[in-house]
């Protein structure tokens, strides 16, 4: 059993085989699980990088018959149900589960690829951080007295760009109040479309921007962006934004490796799957997660969700194991738990269960934390820690307790101290951990 990608969709897949003694070989091209929903707590340093992300190694200590490789992929033949690695060897399996996960889409807006900082993965968070840590530490030291330094640009109004926005304008706020920023830096969101948080019902597209307003940003819908230089955004209105930070969460479009797989790639890249998951005309593939475009009773594809990763990779495993005693696979079926967002400290949004029912504030922080927990609970044991960090992240005074400089509070997992992810910058090839064992290369 074969399984390329290592994120939610392909951890829960593997686990559900391993627990049946399966011989799976997972590969991914870095030697650790990311935790996407809490990235941009990474970026305005509130987790260190590694409490996000966790060692395959580990997550899969306990079973014994899946093998983790840590390379990057760099072609995937679905007929023969083999993948090739960078270094040229080749791997196959009786079956084959794609959970390649997606990339950012920057829609071919010249300067975006270049000049932006997207949000997909904890080495995009970590970069993101370094660089306002570093103009945090001009513009406080009077290295540097030019207006606007500080100012961010956040491209795309959905979840990531309204909890980035929204944490961003927090921090601004707190390094203001406590004296330590004379001028704030100033956030703005932007949207192509009418609405912010786009999903959601008209009650919380309202709340989304009157939390960001309070929090101090400034929300700019109905306008698209048509280029990015290393200091300003152009848009189609002809407006610019001065900027030195662009944050890019304006899409995302299935990984590159699937879209060379050989099917044509359906809507936003990704690849169609029939409702047991499963890819027509190669029997034996599957494709779930973020890389699939899954049908729901609707007719429309499953959203880009952690839940939709976690429950795929699952229902994908009990298929395979179906086959394998020759019975019949069967559609998935999607439990949905909900859609939620956290604007900031105290601003939650949350449309809870199958009827989406909506919830606002403590208790759609309640809700967030309750799902986010369950997502976290494929790769982290502690749930408990988690929710301990959580509620007081959420309860603290935090003027007192931000500063992008500062050791961010960790969560207590009490994990081996030895056994931390290897995360390194690609744009930059700036190492931020040294490996204490020669891995694999992390990043292809
Ligand atoms: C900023 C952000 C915030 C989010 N917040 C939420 C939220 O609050 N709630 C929610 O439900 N969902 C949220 N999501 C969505 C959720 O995180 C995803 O739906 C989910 O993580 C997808 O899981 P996956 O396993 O399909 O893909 P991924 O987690 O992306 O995993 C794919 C894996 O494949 C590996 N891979 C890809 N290509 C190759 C290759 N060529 N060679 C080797 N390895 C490869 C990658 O390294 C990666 O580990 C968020 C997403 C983002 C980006």
């Amino acid at each position: 059993m074969l399984i390329l990608g290592g994120g939610l969709a392909g951890v829960a897949c593997a686990h559900a085989l391993g627990d049946e003694g399966v011989a799976v070989t997972l590969v991914d091209r870095n030697d650790y699980h990311q935790f996407q929903p809490l990235l941009y707590q990474v970026v305005t340093s509130q987790l260190p990088a590694e409490d996000i992300a966790r060692p395959h190694r580990t997550i899969f200590a306990d079973y014994p018959s899946v093998q983790v490789v840590t390379a990057p992929v760099k072609a995937v033949h679905l007929i023969e149900r083999s993948l090739v690695l960078s270094d040229g060897r080749t791997l196959s399996g009786s079956h084959f589960v794609m959970a390649a996960g997606a990339r950012p889409n920057f829609f071919g807006v010249p300067g975006a690829a270049e000049h932006t900082f997207p949000m997909y993965s904890v080495s995009d968070a970590e970069r993101l951080r370094l660089h306002l840590q570093r103009l945090l530490h001009e513009v406080m030291s009077g290295a540097t007295t030019a207006e606007g330094v500080l100012d961010v640009v956040v491209v795309g109004g959905g979840p990531t760009g309204v909890e980035t926005a929204g944490a961003l304008a927090e921090l601004m706020q707190a390094l203001h109040e406590s004296g330590r920023l004379a001028r704030p830096g100033r956030i703005t969101v932007v949207d192509r479309g009418p609405a912010l948080l786009a999903p959601f019902s008209s009650k919380a597209h309202h709340y989304a921007v009157t939390k960001l307003a309070e929090a101090g940003a400034t929300v700019r819908l109905g306008v698209g962006v048509s280029a990015v230089h290393p200091d300003r955004v152009e848009f189609d209105d002809r407006s610019v934004i001065p900027a030195h930070t662009v944050v890019w969460g304006g899409g995302e479009s299935g990984a590159a490796v699937a879209q060379n797989a050989g099917p044509g790639p359906g809507r936003g890249g990704r690849l169609d799957v029939r409702p047991d998951l499963t890819l027509a005309r190669y029997p034996g593939v599957y494709a779930v997660g973020d890389v699939a475009n899954i049908p729901s009773h609707d007719g429309d594809a499953l959203p880009q969700l952690g839940s939709v990763a976690q429950q795929s990779g699952r229902w994908a495993a009990e298929n395979i194991l179906r086959e394998r005693r020759n019975e019949p696979t069967k559609p998935f079926s999607y439990k949905d738990k909900g859609i939620m967002a956290m604007i900031g400290r105290n601003a939650a949004v949350a449309e809870v269960g199958k009827r989406h029912h909506e919830v606002q504030g403590p208790l759609a922080f309640a809700a967030w934390l309750g799902l986010h927990a369950i997502l976290l609970s494929g790769a982290h044991s502690k749930a408990d820690a988690f929710l301990s960090w959580a509620w007081d992240y959420f309860d603290r005074d935090h003027a007192a307790f931000i500063e992008a400089s500062s050791a961010p509070q960790r969560i207590a997992w009490s994990d081996d101290e030895h056994d931390e992810p290897h995360i390194s910058l690609e744009r930059h090839d700036l190492t931020i951990r040294s490996p204490a064992t020669p891995s694999g290369d992390n990043h292809g």
